[in-house]
């Protein structure tokens, strides 16, 4: 029998501000445990939490450009459950009426013909817990709560994902659009951004969805792929067996490859939430809503389709070149300064690339600025160097950060040092110059300085001045 995989997720972005969702403390990452801790981050009785407006403003920014409503009444909502690191016992979150819903995301559909579209069904608001920790061969637990109250926005599509690898477009494409928005550091590695999975099986036709299992710890993108592949395999597995599917929490286990059965999942019933009471409901203004959306960043896929209608880009190179925020901005900084657009895009495709995954940096960190590449295109154009030549400079410079240009004329690389053409210039420059070369006759010997400067200016100072002064001499006193 063949099964279809029917995927929802459920991402969670921390926002970049300066301080939490509903208290003063510093969000600053990696900062002594404890230490970034309040009254009201700590849940003590009778502190009050107040909306921080920026956290406001910046889910409103993402929902706008996620193609999402906003709901008319800003409420939030008490979710009841026990952690050793949310002191208050609830979270602050929003459950029945979402500060946004009805989104989207269209991603590359298969065989990159066309699109398919990811309905997105909310985006909200709500506050982040602490963190345990747990010192390996100890037997006790740590908690930090610096991380309590950071503001959170959770993401979450309808179950339109069909596979693993369209998981993994989906949030290729919603971290760019993200970084596009500058709300977020966007960082696994730190849990910035961070993505639980929905993930049943049903027998292909059939309409009613399967159990589904809830997929956590997938620390990278490639680990949510990993996980929802050997997650269907499972199921499908199972169901073929004649097992059950439980409505579960699974852990993703990178190092084993595996799932593991973390606890039989809650009922949204079970964390009884209630109206936060401390926090009123309120209307936003539509003219903020307007001002944010007009103030909306040129997202990836508008730039991509600039890219291929003004600069002729192919489709492929205009959506990896626009994919990253910091490579995008790369190559735009080139494109202002130098008009081959396309000689641009093919070095960031080809060697700035490769060099940006071996170092496993972005483009905003690599060892050559735009105006160093520039330097580089504009240098092969004139015939300075070759193609090989280039690539040899740029490999130096992004390891020494040195300019190109500094590294061509430290090196020579950019001399003509070919002695026949380098006659066949000064025989040109002779021609051009007959009161010079008859001054040089005339024993004006400052003459020959204005010629040798003649013959640089001729190939743009690449000539090697000695050979210059020699081959002018010579033919000067013939
Ligand atoms: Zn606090």
């Amino acid at each position: 029998m063949k099964y279809e995989t029917v995927i929802g997720l459920e991402v969670h972005l921390q926002l970049k501000t300066r301080t939490k969702a509903f208290c003063g403390c510093p969000t600053k990452f990696g900062s002594r445990p404890n230490s970034q801790t309040c009254p009201v981050c700590l849940g003590f009785p009778g502190s009050l939490p107040v909306l921080n407006e920026q956290a406001f403003l910046f889910a409103i920014k993402v929902a706008l450009a996620l193609g999402c409503s906003i709901q008319e009444i800003i409420k939030f909502d008490r979710k009841n459950y026990y952690y050793p690191d949310l002191p208050k016992n609830f979270q602050i979150s929003q459950y029945d009426m979402p500060l946004s819903y009805d989104g989207y995301i269209d991603i590359p559909a298969e065989g990159r013909k066309g699109h398919k579209r990811i309905r997105i069904k909310r985006v909200h608001l709500e506050e982040d817990a602490g963190k345990l920790i747990h010192p390996e061969g100890e037997n006790y637990s740590l908690v930090d709560l610096n991380r309590t109250g950071t503001p959170l926005l959770e993401i979450v599509t309808e179950p339109d994902i069909n596979s693993p690898g369209e998981a993994y477009d989906y949030l290729t494409k919603l971290k760019s659009i993200l970084e596009y928005l500058k709300v977020s550091d966007c960082d696994m590695e730190k849990g910035s951004l961070r993505c639980d999975a929905n993930i049943s099986v049903r027998p292909e036709g059939e309409k009613k969805l399967g159990t589904k299992v809830e997929l956590k710890n997938m620390n990278t993108f490639k680990g949510v792929r990993l996980g929802l592949e050997y997650e269907a395999r499972r199921q499908m597995d199972a169901i073929a067996g004649g097992e059950k599917i439980f409505q579960e929490t699974r852990l993703w286990d990178a190092d084993r490859e595996i799932t593991i059965s973390m606890r039989r999942k809650e009922e949204a019933t079970d964390y009884r939430y209630f109206p936060e009471p401390d926090l009123v409901p309120f209307v936003v203004d539509k003219s903020i809503i307007e001002g944010i959306r007009k103030a909306l960043p040129e997202l990836p896929e508008a730039r991509a389709a600039r890219y291929v209608k003004d600069f002729g880009l192919s489709e492929y190179d205009a959506d990896v070149i626009t994919g990253q925020i910091d490579l995008a901005e790369f190559f735009e900084k080139c494109s202002r300064i130098y008009g081959n657009r396309k000689a641009i895009a093919n070095w960031i495709m080809g060697e700035i690339l490769a060099y940006l995954n071996t170092a496993r940096i972005t483009a905003a960190e690599i060892g050559i600025t735009p105006e160093g590449l520039v330097d580089i295109l504009k240098m092969i154009d004139k015939g300075a160097i070759s193609g090989k030549m280039a690539k040899e400079v740029f490999a130096e410079a992004v390891e020494s950060k040195i300019p190109p240009a500094e590294i061509v004329a430290k090196k020579g690389l950019s001399q003509i040092s070919d002695s026949a053409e380098l006659e066949r210039v000064v025989k040109l420059v002779l021609s051009k110059n007959e009161k010079s070369v008859n001054d040089y006759k005339l024993g004006k010997k400052n003459a020959l300085g204005y010629l040798v400067g003649q013959v640089m200016k001729e190939t743009k100072g690449a000539a090697n001045p000695t050979m210059v002064n020699e081959i002018l001499k010579r033919d000067l006193e013939a």
